[in-house]
Parts: structure tokens; sequence; C-alpha cells
């Protein structure tokens, strides 16, 4: 699903395979490489993606697919654990062929093309998460 190079300690380079999923593609380099503490930036290209708003208000998720190809002209994202499994809070913009953008937060999104990142691991730490009843978010629980 991906190839790396640790290019300094706790710095890793990722190449992941055309076609696959990026998110499941993420999350197996984390959980093989015992990542549960970190930082992700990234770029590339899809040709589809399921993207997630939550409305604030009725604290529910709204999730919309687009089935286009678009750049990742921005991937953010970060790594903490949640039930003993990396847990990754992802976020997307995505460029359209008419230069137009989307955004959100990304559940899945289908490479194609290529999609490089660089992964900051924190080492020998893990980051939990929380379920907060007020926003009905998965918050940081230090
Ligand atoms: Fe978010």
């Amino acid at each position: 699903m991906y190839q790396f190079k640790e290019v300094k300690k706790g710095t890793f380079v990722l190449s992941l395979d055309n076609h696959v999923d990026l998110a499941a593609a993420l999350s197996a380099f984390c959980a093989d490489n015992n990542i549960y503490a970190g930082y992700i930036t990234g770029l590339g290209a899809v040709s589809s993606v399921t993207l997630r708003f939550l409305d604030p208000v009725t604290l529910k998720y709204v999730d919309r697919c687009f089935e286009e190809q678009m750049e990742i002209t921005n991937l953010t994202g970060n790594i903490s654990s949640k039930d003993g499994r990396p847990y990754l809070h992802l976020h997307i913009t995505l460029g359209r062929s008419d230069y137009s953008c989307i955004g959100g937060h990304l559940l899945t999104g289908t490479i194609n093309g290529a999609c490089e990142l660089v992964v900051e691991a924190y080492e020998n730490t893990t980051i939990g998460r929380y379920t907060d009843p007020e926003t009905g978010l998965n918050l940081y629980k230090f």
C-alpha cells in the first residue's frame, strides 16, 4: 500500500501506491510502525473521495462523495490513539478541474496518480482521545 523512507529519526517520507485508499494506507503505515502520536502533511491526486462535515448544531455528520479527478492541494492531519489503534484526524483541500476547491474531513479517498506525504512521529509517546459529550467530538486526552 505504501513505500517509505525514514529521512531522520521519527520523520518519514511516504509514497502511497496508486489506486489505494489514502486513509486506509496511512492507518496501515501508522499501525505497522507503532505510531500513536504525530503529524501528517501531504499532496497528490485522487479520483474519488468521501468528505465529512460536522453540523455543530445537530452534532450530526454529513458525508458526501465526490467522484472526479482532483488535486490534493493540501492534506493536513494528526495521529493519536483510540481503542488501542492509531486514530487519524485528516483534513483535505482538493482542487477541481475548474480550479475551484472543496474541502473537509477526509474519510476515504482513492489515489489516482500519486500521493506524497511526510509523517512526523512523536516517538515513545501516545496521545489518547475521549468523546466529549458537549461537542460530540473525539478530543485529545492528555
Ligand atoms: Fe476536524
